[in-house]
Formats: structure tokens, C-alpha cells, sequence
């Protein structure tokens, strides 16, 4: 923890549902729903119209159909998000050299690394309106959340507090007057599981936490989690932002006290890897095209093998069924004493096609690509019309595909619809990055 409050964190509002609005004039100020709209989709981003009705992150589609039916329901289109994402980077990394990127709509700023005069809380407060000015210039209007504190667990505590389109920065000093009251549940690291276990004890708030001693709280967590857990409580926090931290792989592995000769155990804790794996992608917003297993026998030969998807991928199950694939063509009658999966390859974000789909509870059976005959045209994509110009799919179905005629720099526009094979009409080009 610092003297000053010097980290910035910004959080932008409703950060993709906000890319569609700002580029589908009529869909401004209405409840839209960006994610999977298949039957297995899930809500990436819900507009605050559409959060109104109860519609969260991670829910699944159905349900928010249930609690928003008149939402508009659209895929993602993840190279607007993309693009919008690199001007808000743009904006942060001329504000400072230190600026550490957390998503696509997230980051830190050192702000003890900006130039600036001091570090007083008003010079901060007004450093970081003006940077939620310059962001909302660059990206056509978007919003986004500061918070200002003196660490990294401060700062993102605070950007939460007056969400969306707000600023808060918490005077040092005044950082355990702020924790006490809150859940526990506000300090990184604390998932469900913990959250569980610290309820069972009767620890609710910070407050609750603060008064479990140093031994307890790692009888009750372990060793790593409850060091980590005392400190957070008294809101000490030491990790520095780090810029550019380019992730070039994820992974996860296990060494075993005993050599595993048992092939359904290997796969089953293969599996249990690739999930992590796939849980620690989705988290960052990463996806890879590689995927490694690394295996180390009896008598310490190291192996790895790999394999390359035709695209990105940041499913568990998929990885999984990778990894198993590459241990069937591996000699491990000796015993293994090391496993582990891991992806590379990275790009920022799933492929589109792929993205807000849950994985089935079964294992899937390859199918073979079937060839595709007919342009498909999903919820929310950019269309191009020979007489009618750039517009947007309102939705398709049964042979027909229904585009609102409009961008974001025109009002409104007209509807009309068309047969999916009608020539004029076609996706618009999505535009390559460099
Ligand atoms: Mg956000």
C-alpha cells in the first residue's frame, strides 16, 4: 500500500452492450443484450436498461429472454469491441508508461508514473475526469468508471462505487473505514468456494474478517490463500502495476507422489486442467489456438506434445478433449509423475462464432465441418445493402434476414427485409487489424 492514492483503475460501463448503442442509434436507451443467442448462450454484457429487469453477466440467455423478453438479443462483434478497446488503451498509455490492461474494458494506471504535479487527492480526482473525458472523445460517448486508491485492491473497490459513469478516490488512510462494512466477497481471490468456507465460520464482512488472527485464517484457508486473506483484510497490498504484461501461455499442471499408471485417472485429471485452463482464459479474455500437454514419466523424461485448432478456443471441454487425444499417442505404461495442459497461441478475445456458448454436461462427439451453403446472419452483425447502404441484422430466420438501416453517425433508420440468398445484400467486411 501507498502513501498516495497513485493506481488507477478504469472500469468501462457496460462495456459491449455500450459499443452497440453507440453504433445502433435506435437501440440507445433501450435494453439490449449482447451474448450467446443460441440455446446454450449466455449474457457476455447487459445494458443498466436491460439490467433493470434483473438481466446479469453470466446468466443464461434463456433466462434473460424470460426477465427482458423485448431486449434486443444480439451476438458480439468483437472486432468493434477490439478497436474501441485499443483508443481507451491509447488514451491511458499517453497518460502513463505504467498502464496494465486486465480485459478488453479494464485496466490499471500508475498514476505516481503520469507527470503530474502531485499526488494530492483533488490533482488525482481531477487527473482522472479528465482521462474519463478524453475516453469517452475517443470512443464516440462510451462511459467508464475510476476509482483512485493506493493499491490495486483499492482502486478497483473504488471505480465500483459510483458505477456507471462516476469517480472515487479513497484518501489513504481512510482504506479499512471503507472495507470494514463490506462483503468479503469484494477482495480478489475470493470465489464462492472461500466465500463458503469464510460464511461456515460466521465471517460475513470485512469487519467479521479483520478480527480472525493470522493462524486462524490459514487453518481455515491454508497457507498461501490465508497469508494473503489477513493482509487483504487491512487492505495491504503491495503488487505493482505492471505494463504490458503480455500473457503468452496459460497452464496448469500437477506432480504426483505416487506414479499414475491408470489412463482413465490421467484423463479425467487432464480434463480437470483443461477446465482451469479454459476457467483462466475466459477470465482474461484470452483465447489460443495451441494446445501443449507436458508429461513427465517415471524416470524424469519430459514430453510434450502438441496440437494446433483450426481457431481460438477458451473451452474447458475442448481443450480437454485435445489433451486426451495427445496422451493416447504416448507410452505411459511406466508411470507419470507430472501432468499438465496448456494453451498458447493467444489472441485477445474467442472467436466470434464460439463466443457465449456453455459447454454441454456431455462429452461431445466430433462431427465433421458440415459445408455451409447458405450466408448466415446472426443478431446485431454489420450488412452492407447495394441501394440501401450499411445497416445492421435486426434478426433472421425461416430463409429471411430482417437489417435496421443506421450507424452511428446517422438517426434511426428504416427496416427492411430480404431473402438470406437476396445478392444485394451481404455481411459487411469486418476490418483487419494491424
Ligand atoms: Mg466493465
Amino acid at each position: 500500500m501507498r502513501s498516495t492514492a497513485s493506481v488507477l483503475h478504469l472500469d468501462l460501463d457496460a462495456f459491449f452492450a455500450a459499443v452497440e448503442q453507440r453504433d445502433k442509434p435506435s437501440l440507445r436507451g433501450k435494453p439490449v443484450i449482447v451474448g450467446g443467442v443460441g440455446g446454450r448462450g449466455v449474457v457476455a454484457t447487459a445494458s443498466y436498461e436491460a439490467r433493470v429487469f434483473g438481466v446479469r453477466s453470466a446468466m443464461s440467455t434463456r433466462e434473460a429472454r424470460a426477465r427482458c423478453p423485448h431486449a434486443a438479443f444480439l451476438t458480439g462483434r468483437f472486432h468493434a469491441y477490439r478497436e474501441t478497446s485499443g483508443k481507451v488503451m491509447a488514451v491511458l498509455r499517453a497518460a502513463s508508461p505504467l498502464v496494465e490492461p486486465l480485459s478488453l474494458d479494464e485496466a490499471f494506471v500508475d498514476l505516481a508514473q503520469a507527470g503530474l504535479p502531485d499526488l494530492e487527492v483533488a490533482t488525482v480526482a481531477a487527473y482522472g475526469e479528465e482521462l474519463r473525458a478524453q475516453v469517452a472523445e475517443v470512443t464516440g460517448g462510451l462511459t467508464g468508471s475510476v476509482g483512485i486508491g493506493s493499491s490495486k485492491f483499492i482502486a478497483k473497490v473504488a471505480s465500483e462505487l459510483d458505477k456507471p459513469d462516476g469517480l472515487t478516490v479513497v484518501a489513504p488512510g481512510t482504506e479499512r473505514d471503507l472495507l470494514r462494512p463490506m462483503k468479503v466477497g469484494v477482495i480478489p481471490g475470493v470465489g464462492p468456494a472461500t466465500n463458503e468456507r469464510l460464511r461456515r465460520a460466521g465471517i460475513h464482512t470485512i469487519a467479521d474478517l479483520e478480527a480472525v488472527t493470522e493462524d486462524e485464517m490459514v487453518r481455515l484457508l491454508g497457507n498461501a490463500h490465508g497469508h494473503g486473506l489477513f493482509r487483504l483484510a487491512r487492505a495491504q497490498d503491495d503488487r505493482p502495476v505492471v505494463a504490458d504484461r503480455e500473457t503468452k501461455s496459460v497452464s496448469s499442471e500437477g506432480t504426483y507422489d505416487t506414479d499414475l499408471t491408470d489412463r482413465k485417472l490421467m484423463e479425467g485429471l487432464l480434463a480437470r486442467q483443461a477446465t482451469h485452463v479454459g476457467e483462466r482464459l475466459r477470465k482474461h479474455g484470452l483465447s489460443g489456438r495451441t494446445v501443449t500437454i507436458k508429461v513427465r514419466l517415471h524416470d524424469f523424461t519430459t514430453l510434450s506434445r502438441s496440437s494446433t485448432l483450426p481457431s481460438p478456443t477458451d473451452s474447458g471441454p475442448a481443450i480437454g478433449r485435445v489433451a486426451r487425444s495427445l496422451l493416447a499417442d504416448l507410452d505411459t505404461s511406466g508411470g507419470v509423475r507430472l501432468l499438465g495442459v496448456g494453451v498458447s497461441g493467444l489472441a485477445d478475445w474467442i472467436q466470434e462464432d464460439l463466443f457465449g456458448e456453455t459447454e454441454p454436461e456431455e462429452p461431445e462427439v466430433e462431427l465433421p465441418a458440415l459445408p455451409s451453403t447458405r450466408r448466415s446472419y446472426s443478431p446485431g452483425m454489420d450488412v452492407v445493402h447495394d441501394e440501401m447502404g450499411p445497416g445492421w441484422v435486426w434478426g433472421s430466420g425461416k430463409g429471411v434476414v430482417t437489417v435496421r438501416f443506421e450507424t452511428a453517425r446517422t438517426p434511426p433508420g428504416p427496416v427492411r427485409s430480404y431473402s438470406v440468398d437476396d445478392p444485394a445484400l451481404a455481411p459487411a467486411p469486418v476490418p483487419t487489424e494491424g
